[in-house]
């Protein structure tokens, strides 16, 4: 059987860029070992040490995702298509979050039917409609380019309450994207920004700005004052913590996230369908899923995805149209193209399963969530702090740096002197090392570095290795003390 790999972006480092594989095989199983042989290093990505599919990587077969089917041993007939969809990187027609006493509640007045003209001519939304989005309660968490985008729509939309979550502050670079702020609001918290941007869009909205990191001890009390809670982070711990408060109180979560110039949306409702955690039990390790504003992000894809995202917030409030519960869209801007995959609830989920192992929301030990917590066993990885490399540096000792970021964040800032071996290769250029020197490796955040000393030693190789403790962004100022922030 001829089937072809679909490689979702965030994967493609290991297939040389490539976006679709054609392999031969009569399972899932065997197409991905086709896929194997052709690209050894994908199966770090797809399998841990036991061989044994990472939970952070959906698969799909002809849209449906295998553990509806047989899993590995699913089959697939001549011309099916397989998509590797990773983290990152669900219909059932809506029922609305606001009870008819709430909706009851509120009153129309003129100037607002004016103002709200487009949704009361709408037969979907109409005056019911509108007055539960009126009545509505919405947190946006993460005020960046998704969540700007949402927060704004919202508001526009007429939202009664909007909370923003957010505890950063707006920086030049957020500018291309998070069109929420102006350039004016520099170094300004993000929740002051956006408050400001709010109430000239529509005075009639109420703000409520919470101005701190979601943690586990405020999570559950944060999203406990509102109907739908949307997730526009981008950081692993945050998306876990928001799904788990979320989950444990039934209440809806819009989700996106974005990826240069792909995005997905999906909607989770633990009540309804999965949650965060019956999708990914296990994040990537991080920097092998990069953030997006690690690895870029094409301007325009925010204002598609954010409005998808504003759409389904919509759905849900009013109780109208498909929600994307139980399924996932993706879309790929650049290649416009987009699919719509289903997924499913896991039995096993320790949140919402059938026999739930967490109460509440707490904190993740991310490291050890994603398997980067060291095996007591295991040999541990030897670090070198930024000062020590100084000094090595200075005194031009033996030493080979591989810089093991990717490309376009070595075209942001280069580090001289250093080999570039990006973390998929690693493998199979481990010739280029000499086991009679010093290697180290040196990443963004000093996490990646980690991986790719353990990745070395199951390749067999033997000599010397270290990892720049803390990665670039802690030593740009020790080594490069003339140069602006690390990206
Ligand atoms: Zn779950």
């Amino acid at each position: 059987m001829s089937v072809t790999i679909g490689i979702a972006a965030s994967l493609r480092t290991f297939t040389n860029r490539v976006p679709s594989v054609e392999v031969e095989g009569r399972t899932v199983g065997e197409a991905l070992t086709a896929l194997a042989d052709e690209y050894p290093e994908i199966t770090k990505g797809l399998f841990d040490e036991n061989g044994e599919l990472r939970g952070f990587v959906n698969i799909f077969v002809d849209d449906r995702d295998i553990r509806l089917l047989k899993g590995l041993n699913t089959p697939v007939s001549d011309g099916a298509e397989i998509w590797l969809i990773p983290a990152i990187s669900g219909g059932s027609g809506a029922t609305s979050v606001i009870s008819t006493e709430r909706m009851k509640a509120i009153s129309i007045e003129e100037k607002q039917i004016e103002r709200y003209s487009n949704h009361l001519q709408l037969k979907e939304i109409s005056i019911k409609g509108q007055k539960r989005i009126m009545a509505g309660k919405v947190l946006v968490v993460g005020l960046g380019a998704l969540g700007g985008v949402v927060a704004e729509r919202l508001a526009a939309a007429g939202v009664g309450t909007i909370g923003l979550a957010d505890f950063d502050e707006v920086s030049l670079s957020n500018l291309q994207t998070q069109t929420i702020h102006s350039t004016r609001d520099l170094d300004r918290p993000k929740v002051a920004s956006a408050k400001d941007r709010l109430k000239k869009l529509n005075p009639l909205v109420t703000t409520v700005p919470v101005q701190e990191r979601i943690t586990g001890d405020n999570a559950e009390e944060i999203v406990a004052d509102y109907d739908i809670i949307v997730d526009a982070t981008d950081r692993f711990i945050s998306r876990y913590l928001i799904s788990d408060a979320c989950a444990l109180q039934g209440k809806p979560e819009v989700f996106g996230a974005m990826y240069q110039f792909e995005g997905v949306v999906t909607v989770f409702d633990a009540q309804e369908g999965p949650c965060f955690r019956c999708l990914y039990p296990s994040p990537p390790p991080e920097g092998l899923v990069p953030t997006c504003s690690a690895s870029g992000v094409m301007n325009a894809l925010p204002g598609i995805i954010g409005a998808m995202m504003a759409t389904e917030v919509l759905k849900l409030l009013t109780g109208s149209g498909e929600v994307l519960i139980g399924r996932v869209l993706t879309f790929d801007a650049w290649n416009v193209r987009y699919r719509v995959l289903e997924t499913a609830k896991d039995p096993g989920c320790p949140v919402c399963g059938s026999h739930p192992t967490i109460g509440a929301a707490q904190d993740i030990d991310y490291e050890e969530l994603c398997g980067l917590k060291t095996d007591p066993d295991e040999e541990p990885v030897e670090t070198i702090e930024p000062e020590e490399l100084a000094r090595r540096m200075a005194n031009e000792e033996r030493l080979t740096i591989i810089d093991v970021r990717e490309p376009h964040e070595r075209a942001i800032r280069k580090f001289p002197g250093t080999v570039a071996i990006p973390i998929g290769q690693l493998a199979r250029r481990q010739k280029e090392l000499d086991p009679d020197i010093d290697t180290l490796f040196v990443c963004r955040e000093g996490k990646r570095s980690i991986l790719a000393i353990r990745t070395l030693r199951e390749a067999g190789y033997t000599g010397p290795m270290y990892s720049l403790k803390g990665g670039l962004e802690a030593a740009v100022q020790i080594i490069f003390p003339n140069e602006g922030a690390w990206l």
